[in-house]
């Protein structure tokens, strides 16, 4: 009998009813049962029989779902005398709250076809489309227990509810023109479709309009209008950092990225994340992505969005629009009309009276390899939980980090990342993380037996903790930032047993006071021990050493001479940290490669100074990807790439080359220290994660590396490798750490 793990999309998308029938026809006996964050077959029959099985299995595969990666483990025969669907992991308990789907195609038809009742009807939707999660008060998942409480059923919706026939039985959020929710234009008497047109007018005018969606609000403005973008950057106060934009179909996005056939199936999935592409020259203001070559992409998911691309009236409408979260920066994506009207500067607000109960942001995508990144996971993904078999297991709340914050909730097996929170320096976004915490716990059921938070000291997140595990009395368990990363890289692979774990960071708090954020691990989901580290240096200046990467290049040159050669900052600047450096003052020890790319982004003169977080990285992948630079050098230290990238700089090798140097050198580097803890400890799998992995060259380099050198690399697909995926690994040690 064979045992078949199917990881990837393959969550409402039919995968277990085609898994039946391709079993039923190549005669194979045994189940498929859904475990959270992958499908699990039991496969028994002929060695032919499984092998034609098997093959369907990955090439017939539904439309909407995407393979992501299959293990096959033999085992011994069972009783089986047929095929079937089981819900093994509903027997036992745990619960599955629906993420939102994004609005389906027969839907989407019906919502342009005059002779349907539901035309033009903005939150047309069906059993297998729609909000879920984000109107959802209590489960079960019934209409009385969710935002559409509000809006009783006219007699030809409950017809339908009730009719095991319409593809609308049984869909709680079911409504139309005559029942449903409405849309308005705050402050003023537009509603519905006069509400619409007004809006289409103003945007296609190059006007700044919020528009509430399913998670929350979002600003939106015509992305090809220069203007228009920049008048939103200056009401969001986010001078450069990416924007998404939102385009009217595939045909739209193509025109202005390039994509592949993975891309394209997931842009188009039921989940509608933002992708990022590789951008053409277009008609996309320059603006809206400046100095980098990515767009992040995404497609209509709600009935609402489809009608302002396309409501059947003479306006000469945009095929793609900036969307971005409807928030002051650092604090949590708005979901009310007064917030909305206090936090949001626009020259409209489209809102409409159906609540929105629990935050949702875009989820965001990058591939690696053509296979996803997750950069959020949030909208379309959470709350689905992943499945790992821990060797205990305590019901565990584990906090999170204190950026890009989400939080996890696990019991028996299955651990249930939240919605992203954002980042909890804001006090609002602390009132939000405990509101969500509170609504997912009894959503879920979960009663924690234990808590986890981030090792440093002042991380509000970790105050919270404390408070919650007094207040609950219960265990408090402290899980290193870092290990916490590799921990959330083994739960997605569903892997046990030791790992040679490598953490590239931005930051964390290490075990020994010092800033962690380029370890080598020997770790399992119990005990770490930190095998090696980058280079340390010394990171002066504060909070500004964080976003001003010349601080820490000037600190690994030394020779302020050099540094004023490089321009590296003013004089008065390099004097004053060359003083603290000497000083010792105001410096901590450093082994995080972040500020190491910032360094390097500093020193080769592409980006000095970061204004939102990852720039200078970011920047420093766009060149390298510029160039086909493949030296090697045989270097077993980051100082020593370091020193020789300075001397190739003051030398006035090309940028480009350099930067890709950088990329491709340090990937050797870090293949041959895992190489050699692999050696000394016979373990035979890396573990890749942090928030630098989310740099896809070096993330693709890597890969490419440690399997040459014989290692088996687990790596991230659908959880974030940065701050954002934390929460799972506290978590996973939580839960056996009690
Ligand atoms: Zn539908
Ligand atoms: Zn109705
Ligand atoms: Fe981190």
């Amino acid at each position: 009998m064979l045992n078949v793990k199917i990881f990837g999309i393959v969550q409402g998308v039919g995968f277990r009813p085609f898994v039946s029938k391709i079993a039923v026809a190549n005669k194979i006996f045994g189940t498929v049962a859904n475990r959270g964050s992958y499908v699990e077959i039991f496969a028994q029959g002929s060695r032919d029989d499984l092998q034609k099985f098997l093959t369907a299995l990955q090439t017939e595969n539904p439309p909407r779902s995407t393979i992501l990666n299959v293990t096959i483990a033999e085992m011994p025969d069972e009783n089986f005398s047929d095929f079937q669907i089981v819900d093994s992991v509903h027997e036992v308990g745990d619960i599955f709250v629906a993420p939102d789907i994004a609005i389906c195609d027969k839907c989407a038809a019906e919502l342009f076809d005059p002779t349907n009742r539901r035309y033009l009807h903005p939150f047309i939707n069906c059993t297998a489309c729609g909000p879920r999660l984000t109107i959802l008060k209590n489960m079960p998942y019934d209409r009385e227990r969710t935002a559409m409480a509000d809006f009783p059923m006219c007699d030809d919706c409950a017809a339908e509810y009730h009719n095991p026939d319409s593809r609308r039985f049984d869909a709680q959020p079911i409504c139309c023109n005559d029942c449903g929710p409405e849309v308005y234009v705050l402050n003023s008497n537009l509603r519905g479709h006069a509400a619409i047109r007004h809006v289409r007018k103003i945007l296609a005018a190059g006007g700044i309009v919020a528009i509430k969606g399913i998670g929350g609000f979002h600003l939106a403005c015509d992305a090809r209008n220069f203007d228009a973008v920049e008048r939103l950057r200056n009401s969001k106060t986010r001078p450069t950092k990416p924007f998404a934009v939102m385009f009217r179909d595939i045909a739209a996005v193509e025109r202005e990225c390039f994509l592949t056939a993975a891309q394209k199936n997931f842009l188009d999935t039921s989940q509608k994340p933002i992708v990022l592409l590789q951008k053409k020259i277009g008609s996309i203001a320059a603006n809206v992505a400046p100095d980098i070559n990515r767009l992040g992409a995404m497609l209509p998911y709600t009935p609402l969005h489809l009608l302002l691309f396309n409501f059947p009236d003479n306006e000469n409408f945009p095929d793609a629009l900036v969307m971005t979260s409807g928030n002051p920066s650092g604090v949590p994506i708005t979901i009310d009309d007064d917030d909305a009207l206090t936090n949001l500067e626009c020259d409209a607000i489209l809102s409409h009276n159906r609540k929105i109960l629990l935050r949702a942001d875009d989820s965001v995508m990058d591939f690696i390899d053509d296979v996803p990144s997750m950069i959020r996971r949030s909208r379309g993904y959470a709350p689905l939980p992943i499945f790992y078999a821990g060797s205990k297991k305590f019901s565990a709340l584990a906090i999170g980090g204190e950026l890009k914050n989400t939080f996890c909730l696990s019991k028996n097996d299955l651990l249930y990342a939240s919605p992203y929170v954002g980042d909890v320096g804001d006090l609002r976004t602390i009132d939000v993380l405990k509101s969500s915490i509170a609504r997912m716990s009894e959503l879920l059921e979960i009663s924690p037996e234990v808590i986890a938070c981030d090792l440093h000291p002042r991380y509000h997140t970790t105050i919270l903790a404390e408070e919650l595990a007094r207040e609950l009395q219960i265990p408090l368990v402290k899980v290193q930032h870092h290990y916490a990363h590799v921990l959330s890289c083994l739960a997605e692979n569903n892997f046990s047993g030791e790992v040679i774990g490598v953490a590239f960071d931005g930051t964390g708090y290490g075990d020994d006071g010092t800033i962690w954020g380029g370890e080598f691990f020997i770790c399992d989901e119990k005990n770490f021990e930190r095998a090696a580290t980058i280079s340390p240096f010394k990171q002066a200046g504060g909070d500004k050493s964080a976003r001003e990467g010349w601080r820490i290049a000037q600190a690994m040159i030394g020779d302020i001479d050099i540094a004023r050669e490089l321009n590296l900052a003013s004089d008065a600047e390099l004097v004053g940290q060359k003083f603290l450096l000497e000083k010792n003052f105001n410096c901590v020890t450093s082994t995080s490669v972040g500020r190491l790319f910032d360094a390097v982004s500093a020193m080769l003169g592409i980006c000095k100074v970061s204004t939102y977080e990852g720039e200078a990285a970011m920047k420093l992948q766009a060149f390298a990807e510029r160039s086909t630079f493949e030296l090697r050098g045989n270097f077993a230290t980051t100082a020593e790439l370091f020193a020789e990238l300075l001397t190739r700089r003051l030398a006035g090798e090309n940028i480009s080359d350099l930067a890709r140097f950088f990329h491709v050198n340090l990937a050797a580097l870090t293949a041959d220290i895992c190489a050699e803890l692999s050696r000394s400890t016979k373990i035979k799998t890396v573990a890749l994660s942090g928030g630098v992995f989310q740099n896809s060259l070096l993330s693709s380099l890597t890969i490419d590396e440690l399997r040459r050198r014989g290692l088996m690399v687990l790596r991230h697909m659908m959880i974030p490798p940065n701050d954002g995926g934390i929460c799972i690994g506290q978590a996973v040690h939580a839960r056996v750490a009690r």
